[in-house]
């Protein structure tokens, strides 16, 4: 029988483990859901997958507590943490290489070709590592209000919240995804959850805060937050450059090339 390639992988985070490439079994779930435009949908999909070819741990790093058992559990998985895997898991299934569909600002519309590979890792620091692994916050202070603000790095159990303020917010999108991360803010009554002051939610203050308070907490967060830059470049013939999320900007992220140009070709 045929044994699935086995591929050592170190995360943003230090974690560490090895995983297998994707069967046909997987393509099966892929093609399923091949094309949705529902994030919740694909959000769902890729923890399937990153499920079904995880294969062990073997250096939790800053998830010894978490993954006690020494199983992978990717709800307390850092999203920066998942996201590697995801390309990683691509790249070792399918090649390193994605082409797709997009429009450069003067309107042409093109076939980018962008190398997974070249994406920008960010690790976490020590300290910061440390820090999640005892289940602490981080913490700002914000320099217009003078608030101390304490926030946690998103982990899998908030991926469904990220989609769907991606999904829904396009209007509040900035508040809402410092609201997913924001847990504390001094000045906050604990009874009540409410600001002592102005008598706002979490959610209401974070959208009245001035943009110079909203920068220092997304640097803040920027900081420490690892991950993987999902955000390549492509350069159009006219010489214009466009930044494209690589898992948004393909729907064949998954799928094998081949597959998409049959179905082209049917069409
Ligand atoms: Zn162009």
């Amino acid at each position: 029988m045929f044994t699935p390639k086995t591929v050592p992988i170190r995360f943003p985070s230090g974690l560490r483990g090895e995983f297998r490439e994707m069967l046909v079994s997987e393509e099966d779930l892929i093609a399923a859901t091949a094309g949705s435009q529902k994030s919740r949908e694909r959000a769902t999909l890729n923890d399937r997958l990153l499920g079904a070819c995880w294969l062990r741990i073997t250096e939790p790093g800053p998830y010894r507590q978490k993954f006690a058992d020494g199983k992978l559990d990717l709800g307390k998985m850092l999203i920066g943490d998942k996201s590697h895997y995801l390309v990683q898991l691509r790249v070792e299934s399918l090649g390193d290489l994605l082409r797709f569909q997009t429009q450069c600002g003067r309107g042409h519309r093109y076939e980018a070709q962008v190398s997974l590979k070249a994406l920008d890792l960010k690790p976490l620091t020590a300290e910061a590592a440390e820090r999640f692994a005892q289940d602490r916050l981080f913490e700002v202070r914000l320099p217009r209000t003078g608030r101390q603000v304490r926030f946690a790095l998103l982990i899998g159990e908030d991926q469904m919240r990220v989609e769907d303020a991606l999904t829904n917010s396009k209007d509040e999108l900035s508040s809402e995804l410092l609201a997913l991360r924001v847990r504390e803010i001094e000045g906050f009554d604990l009874k009540t959850g409410l600001d002592a002051e102005t008598n706002l939610d979490i959610r209401g203050f974070l959208k009245r805060l001035p943009t110079f308070d909203a920068t220092a907490l997304r640097d803040a967060i920027a900081d420490v937050e690892p991950g993987v830059d999902l955000e390549a470049e492509s350069t159009c013939k006219c010489g214009s450059i466009t930044t494209v999320d690589v898992t948004e900007a393909a729907t064949d992220f998954f799928l094998p090339h081949t597959r998409r140009k049959t179905s082209l070709a049917k069409s």
